[in-house]
């Protein structure tokens, strides 16, 4: 039996091929244990459920205050057991301890409580000011589930990704199925755990674990599924659109980022040193809000860079497990080679190594995926460092002469997720509302709210998560025309039934 099931219509239960997987601590390279491994078989039987569930209206037909209080017994229970869930995702994912407490179990239980006041609003009818066009009328806006959702997370922030999706879907009165990425499965299943206890009814959510051809797609492409939620690369969310057009799903995309910290010459250096650091190395760059260009005036690159590199030596790089580790590991030897991929291209397109650039091996890290702070100067916009996603902790540095060339730097990627502007607040804000990105922080960097829509723009995604504008993505929305007028003689039809008068 493996150690982390599947579960299907309310059921622990293994592959239909019998299948199983091992997924790693990224620190050490060793086994955690075993995952069921579903195949395409397994993924339409949870579609299966989920459609069941929602077209017998177990869920979607309860009111939202009976739903709220689903999901605020769901964050009661990830509570309850917040030190296993941060444990688990430590060793599962390579998330510090501090991560994995703060963002990865904090937020989950944030999400859940704060998607639960939402629900509660959700099936509130809306109602408009009385309308005289075309003729009198009393007119209601009420937002529906859109349905069955499949959704698909990545491996950065694996319980936080599945809580981003699952809370929202229940809130709505959807029905989910999820599918965890084949490198961190273990807390999702734990996740199954709480919300079975919490009274999420059979089938409303169900949570695979599986990688490889077949499993997504079919979350993609069977018909039974309305809308697709996607976390991941910018790559495989085309990939998901086009597979999803055939029965025009909704799909929301949050892709990746290759987001500008801009540094103005009236920034508070200690401030903008230290944010700069968390933007980029936070989950050693494993974010797709990473803040992995730093834009930096040439009045101020010199003492900015030589301090930004003094304040790198208070990183401390080690296993995630150890409360001493600031940065953990890479998720796994394929992130490390694509990592190191990208910092010898640096090298070879021009840029200067200023810090880090290698694995690091001694003190014990030799069987883990750890690679060093690395920060890249003399970089140019051009540069592929400067253009594609890393997704590790790599920072290039680039320099702009005044605020238009430092807009239009920040602004020149395919990319617009996110943003950062450090600086007097009233310049600082002027950039930020010329640049391209779904979030911009102003003097903070990283933090999402869950009352506050996420999402890119460009390339990085489609539609937002988060808040109404995130809620209002997993409805489909009614209008109600209630005719003020129900006589046949009011009506004035465009049609050749309609008598002259
Ligand atoms: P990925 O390939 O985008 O995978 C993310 C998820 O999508 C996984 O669960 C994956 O599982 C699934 N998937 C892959 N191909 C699919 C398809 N054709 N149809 C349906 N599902 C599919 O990300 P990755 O390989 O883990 O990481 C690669 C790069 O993606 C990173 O270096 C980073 O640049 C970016 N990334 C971005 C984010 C983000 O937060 N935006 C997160 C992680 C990674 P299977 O492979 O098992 O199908
Ligand atoms: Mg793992």
């Amino acid at each position: 039996m493996s150690d982390f099931q599947l579960f299907i219509d309310g059921q622990f239960c293994e592959a239909a091929s019998g299948e199983t997987f091992s997924t790693l601590d990224p620190s050490t390279g060793e086994p955690i244990g075993t995952a069921a491994k579903a195949g395409a078989e397994d993924a339409a039987r949870a579609i299966d459920a989920a459609r069941a569930a929602f077209d017998d209206g177990r869920w979607s037909q309860r009111r939202g205050s009976d739903r709220a209080k689903v999901l605020a017994a769901v964050a009661k229970g990830l509570k309850d057991r917040a030190v296993e869930l941060a444990a688990l995702e430590t060793r599962d994912a390579g998330s510090t301890v501090a991560k994995a407490k703060g963002v990865d179990v904090g937020n989950t239980i944030l999400w859940f409580k704060t998607m639960a006041e939402l629900a509660a609003q959700i099936d509130q009818p809306e109602t408009l000011p009385l309308s005289v066009f075309p003729t009198p009328s009393a007119n209601v806006l009420r937002h529906e589930p859109v349905g069955v959702v499949g959704a698909i997370v990545p491996w950065n922030f694996p319980l936080q990704m599945a809580a981003w999706k699952i809370s929202a879907a229940l809130a709505a009165g959807c029905t989910i199925v999820l599918k965890s990425a084949p490198e961190t499965p273990c807390t999702a299943t734990k996740l199954a755990e709480i919300l079975a206890e919490a009274g999420v009814p059979d089938g409303v959510v169900n949570i695979i674990s599986g990688s490889g051809p077949g499993t997504g797609e079919e979350l993609v492409t069977n018909p039974g599924v309305d809308k697709v939620s996607f976390t991941g690369s910018t790559d495989v969310g085309r990939q998901i659109m086009a597979a999803a057009s055939p029965t025009l799903k909704k799909v929301t995309l949050e892709l990746g980022g290759k987001n500008a910290q801009v540094v103005l010459d009236d920034a508070d250096l200690e401030l903008a040193i230290d944010g700069a650091a968390y933007g980029a190395f936070f989950h050693s760059g494993q974010q797709c809000t990473a803040g992995s260009r730093l834009l930096l005036p040439d009045a101020l690159h010199d003492e900015f860079v030589e301090r930004l590199l003094e304040r790198l030596s208070v990183i401390r790089v080690g296993p995630a497990a150890d409360k001493a580790s600031t940065m953990g590991p890479l998720v796994s030897q394929q992130q490390l080679d694509t990592v190191l991929g990208y910092i010898e291209l640096g090298q070879k397109e021009g840029a200067t190594l200023r810090a880090g650039g290698q694995r690091l091996t001694e003190g014990g890290l030799d069987a883990g995926y750890f690679v060093a702070p690395t920060v890249f100067t003399d970089v140019t916009p051009d540069m592929t460092i400067a253009q594609e996603e890393i997704f590790g902790p790599v920072l290039s540095v680039l320099r702009y002469d005044d605020e238009d060339d430092a807009v239009r730097i920040a602004n020149g990627t395919p990319y617009g997720l996110a943003a950062g502007v450090w600086g007097s607040p009233a310049r600082a804000l002027r950039v930020a509302e010329r640049l391209q990105a779904g979030t911009v922080w102003v003097n903070e960097y990283n933090l999402l709210n869950p009352r506050y829509p996420f999402g890119g723009f460009k390339q990085s995604g489609l539609g937002r998560e988060h808040g109404w504008a995130g809620l209002l993505e997993y409805t489909e929305t009614k209008h109600l025309h209630l005719a003020a007028d129900a006589s046949r003689a009011s009506k004035r039809w465009f049609d050749m039934t309609v008598p002259r008068r």
